[in-house]
C-alpha cells in the first residue's frame, strides 16, 4: 500500500477509510422499518474494471487524435484492456468491503433541500461533515462540503482525468418513512441488495470511484495520469453551492480546458433492438423556469369581470399547453447518431429505419427526412419524445387570498427542458408568439423577459413572463462520440474491456452510442474544464427496476 498524504488542511492521523457500518448516523426516532417501498442496489463489480482501465492507462500509450476522418456508420473504438493485475478488485473480499462502504455511505442522510443555500448558517448542511469520514488522497474542502481530491500522476504533461459524483440525496418525505421496506437511511444489505436513499443515486457512483481508488492504492498502484475527483453536495438542488464552487476552484487550480475528460453520473447500458448498447450522455438539454404573472385590479367577488386574474392565468396556461414546441432535431443531436447505431447493430424495422437512411443523405431530401424522423421519434412518446422537443410542465400555481375578494396577482411557474438543438432565447420568443394573440383578445398589457411587448391604455390587466429561480441554462455543448476522439476512445475502450471480462461473459459486443441527458447533472458547472464530458454509469438497465437496482 502506498499511503497518500493528506493535505495540510485536513487533520492528520485520520487517514483512512470509507464509511463503514460503524459510521452510521443516528436517525430520528420516528423512522422504523416497514415493508413496501424500496431503493436498493448491489454494486456491479465491473465498475472497478472500468475505473482501473482509466487509471492504468499508460503514458506510453498517450492519447493521440489520429485516425480516419471519414467514419463508417457507428464506428466502434477498440477494447482497452488495463495493464497490470486488477483481479483483486473482483475478489470476494473486495466485494465485502465495498458493500460495507456503500452501506455505510447510505446510512448518512445527506439530504439536500431546495431552500438550502447558506453553507455555514444552515444546520442541515452539517450532516455532510459526518459523510466526510474518509480521507485517503490529498483533499481540498471547497465551500466547506465540496470535495476535490487529487491523485497525482507521475507524468504532469498529461491532462488529468476527472471523475465526479454527488454526495447529496433527495430528501425523504417524513410521512412516507413507515412505507419503506427498510428505513431509508438503514443501508441494509440483504445478501443481494443494499437498501436506502442514495444507494443508487448517486452514492453508487461516489463509492464505486472511491472503492476503486482505495483498492488500487492498497495494491501499490501509482497512476501515470493525474486523477481528479470532484464531489458536489447539492446536485439534487441544481449544484448552486456545491458543484458551482468546485467548478470555479478546479478552473482556478488547473485552468480552462485542463482535463482530458470528465465522467459524471448518467445513463447506463440498455438492451434494445436485440443488442446491448452503452449510452453515455454526450449532451444535456437546456433548462428554463418561467413565471407567468397576471396582475388585475382587485374588487369584490359580487361584481366580477368575465375572467378574474386566475381565469386569465388559466387561459394562458391552457394556450401554452395547447401549443407544444414542435419536435425538431439536427444531426448534432446525440439521438441522431444513436439511432444510426441502433439501425446498424440492432433490428430496427419499418418506417424509422427507412427514414434514417434517407436522413443520412444530403440536400433537401435529407433535410425533409430528418424532419420526418424527429416526428417519428416524438411519436414513440416518453423519453424519445423529450429528446427531440422542448418540454413544458406547469408545476406551481398560486393566486387569491380570500373567497370574496378578486385576486390581484395570480402566478404560475412552468418548467421547461430545452431541446438540445434550441436555446433559451428561442423558447422565450416562442412563448411570446404563442401568448400575444391571447393578450390582444383579452386586452392585457404584455411584458416578457424584461421587454415591453404591449402596453395598453385601458388594459384589463398585465401578463408578465419572467425567468424564475435564476434558472436559465443553455443546452450543453455536445461532446465528441466518434473514433477521432481520444476521450471517447478511452471511455469506450474501458467500458468494452469491462464488458468483455464480466462474470459469465459471452461473445456479445457492447456497442457504444452517444446518449442525451434529458435532465441535468453537476456537469453543467464544469463546462469550462473540458470539451469531453460524459455522463455514464456502468449499469445494465435490465438489472434495474424503477428505483430498485441490483
Ligand atoms: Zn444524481
Amino acid at each position: 500500500m502506498a499511503p497518500i498524504r493528506l493535505s495540510e488542511k485536513e487533520p492528520v492521523g485520520n487517514d483512512l477509510a470509507l464509511p463503514t457500518h460503524d459510521s452510521s448516523y443516528e436517525l430520528p426516532p420516528n423512522r422504523r422499518p416497514s415493508p413496501k417501498k424500496l431503493i436498493a442496489i448491489c454494486l456491479a463489480g465491473s465498475l472497478f474494471g472500468f475505473l482501473s482501465t482509466q487509471l492504468l492507462f499508460p503514458s506510453s500509450s498517450r492519447l493521440s487524435a489520429g485516425g480516419a476522418t471519414t467514419q463508417s456508420v457507428c464506428q466502434q473504438s477498440p477494447i482497452l484492456t488495463p495493464r497490470g493485475n486488477v483481479t483483486d478488485l473482483y475478489s470476494e473480499k473486495a466485494k465485502e468491503r465495498i458493500i460495507d462502504w456503500l452501506s455505510g455511505a447510505v446510512k448518512v442522510p445527506t439530504e439536500a433541500y431546495d431552500d438550502m443555500a447558506d453553507v455555514e448558517g444552515d444546520e442541515r448542511f452539517k450532516v455532510f461533515g459526518v459523510f466526510h469520514k474518509y480521507k485517503t488522497l490529498s483533499v481540498e474542502k471547497v465551500n466547506t462540503y465540496g470535495l476535490a481530491y487529487e491523485w497525482t500522476g507521475s507524468d504532469p504533461s498529461l491532462k488529468p482525468l476527472m471523475l465526479a459524483a454527488h454526495q447529496d440525496v433527495v430528501p425523504v418525505e417524513r410521512s412516507t418513512v413507515l412505507d419503506w421496506t427498510y428505513p431509508p437511511f438503514s443501508g441494509h444489505y440483504d445478501g443481494t441488495n443494499i437498501w436506502g436513499r442514495g444507494s443508487s443515486d448517486d452514492k453508487t457512483g461516489l463509492i464505486s470511484i472511491m472503492s476503486a481508488v482505495e483498492l488500487l492504492i492498497e495494491g501499490g498502484f501509482k497512476p501515470t495520469r493525474t486523477v481528479v475527483l470532484a464531489y458536489g453536495f447539492d446536485e439534487e438542488c441544481g449544484g448552486k453551492v456545491g458543484a458551482l464552487a468546485l467548478g470555479k476552484y478546479l478552473e482556478e487550480k488547473y485552468g480552462r480546458d485542463s482535463m482530458l475528460m470528465l465522467v459524471d453520473e448518467g445513463s447506463g447500458m440498455t438492451e434494445r433492438y436485440g443488442q446491448t448498447f452503452a449510452e453515455p450522455s454526450t449532451g444535456e438539454k437546456g433548462y428554463l423556469d418561467v413565471e407567468l404573472s397576471v396582475a388585475t385590479p382587485g374588487g369584490h367577488s359580487s361584481v366580477p369581470p368575465p375572467h378574474t386574474g386566475i381565469g386569465l392565468l388559466a387561459l394562458a396556461i391552457n394556450t401554452l399547453e395547447n401549443n407544444p414546441m414542435s419536435p425538431y432535431m439536427t444531426r448534432k443531436n446525440p439521438l441522431y447518431s444513436a439511432m444510426q447505431c441502433y439501425a446498424h447493430y440492432g433490428h430496427i424495422d419499418g418506417e424509422i429505419k427507412d427514414t434514417l437512411k434517407l436522413a443520412s443523405g444530403e440536400g433537401k431530401r435529407g433535410e425533409k427526412a430528418l424532419k420526418k424522423l424527429a416526428g417519428l421519434i416524438a411519436g414513440l412518446g416518453g423519453q424519445e419524445r423529450a429528446s427531440v422537443t422542448t418540454t413544458r410542465a406547469v408545476d406551481l400555481v398560486k393566486g387569491g387570498v380570500k373567497v370574496n375578494a378578486l385576486p390581484e396577482l395570480s402566478q404560475a411557474v412552468i418548467n421547461h427542458r430545452i431541446n438540445t438543438d434550441s436555446s433559451v432565447a428561442e423558447l422565450q420568443e416562442e412563448m411570446i408568439n404563442v401568448l400575444q394573440p391571447l393578450t390582444e383578445e383579452y386586452e392585457l398589457s404584455f411584458h416578457a423577459f424584461g421587454k415591453e411587448i404591449s402596453d395598453l391604455k385601458d388594459a384589463r390587466g398585465t401578463l408578465t413572463l419572467a425567468e424564475a429561480f435564476d434558472s436559465a441554462l443553455e443546452p450543453a455543448r455536445v461532446s465528441p462520440s466518434d473514433t477521432d476522439s481520444p476521450a471517447w476512445n478511452l471511455l469506450s475502450g474501458s467500458a468494452k474491456a469491462t464488458w468483455s471480462t464480466r462474470k459469465g461473459a459471452d461473445h456479445t459486443d457492447l456497442i457504444m452510442v452517444p446518449g442525451l441527458g434529458i435532465g441535468n447533472t453537476d456537469t453543467k458547472r464544469y463546462w469550462n474544464l473540458t470539451r469531453n464530458i460524459y455522463r455514464f454509469g456502468y449499469l445494465l438497465a435490465s438489472e434495474a427496476g424503477g428505483n430498485s437496482y441490483r
